[in-house]
This record gives structure tokens, sequence and C-alpha cells, in this order.
């Protein structure tokens, strides 16, 4: 049994608030949102961090930055501009261990990032 949150999404388990989906992507919003526009894009295939990517899942991380910028258009952000970020492991604050792609938009942000 697979008891990941976000598989529990892409599955339809858990209600999210899916913003995008196709054969290989999932976005939705993040239920704690950061910024204005905060969107989670996840791969349906279970990855747990960017440390399990292999070069087979190439396509698969080019589908994932396609789908963020069409999103980006989407929400408003595109020309004003946007963040994407990837936490992995402790010291990055990753909380969910199913790789996703933080979508942010709609206000300044600061770097370097906290
Ligand atoms: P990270 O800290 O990079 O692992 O990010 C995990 C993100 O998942 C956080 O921004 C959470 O707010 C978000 N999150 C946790 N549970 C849910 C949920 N059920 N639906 C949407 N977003 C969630
Ligand atoms: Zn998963």
């Amino acid at each position: 049994m697979n008891d990941c949150l976000f598989c529990g999404i892409t599955g339809g388990k858990v209600k999210g608030n899916i913003v995008y989906q196709d054969d290989s992507v999932v976005a939705f919003k993040d239920i704690k949102p950061r910024a204005p526009v905060h969107i989670l894009i996840i791969p349906r295939k279970h990855i747990p961090t960017l440390l399990d990517l292999e070069p087979a899942d190439g396509p698969l991380i080019g589908a994932i930055f396609f789908a963020a910028a069409k999103l980006a258009q989407e929400h408003g952000i595109a020309e004003n501009g946007y963040r994407i970020v990837v936490n992995c492991g402790a010291d990055a604050g990753q909380t969910v261990f199913h790789l996703h792609y933080h979508l942010l938009g709609g206000r300044h942000m600061g770097w370097p990032p906290g």
C-alpha cells in the first residue's frame, strides 16, 4: 500500500484543488499558500526527492516545467515574474516526500531565499 499524501491526490483518494492534469503531471493549489499564487506541480509517478530522479525521467521533468509556464500564464503571474522552488531533504525543509515543484507568484520575492 502506498500511503503517500500526494499519490492520494493524484489518485483521487485525497481531495486536492486541482488546476491542471495530464497523463504524467498534476498541479493543485498549496493548502497553506505562501504567495497569492502558490501551486504545487507533481509527477503522477511516485518519486520521493530530486535525488531519486533517473535519466528516463528527463521528459517528465520537462513536462513539469511546460505545465508551470502554462499555469503562470493562466494565473496572471507570467508578466511580473514568478519563482519555482524544489525543497530537497531536511535542510531545505522538505516535508512531503513525493517530488513537487512550488510555483510561487503574485508578490515580490526576496533573495536569497530564507
Ligand atoms: P515541502 O515543504 O517543500 O515538502 O512542501 C510541501 C507543501 O505541501 C507545503 O507547502 C504544504 O503546505 C503542502 N501541502 C501539504 N498537504 C497538502 C494538501 N493536502 N494539499 C495541498 N498542499 C498540501
Ligand atoms: Zn507519492
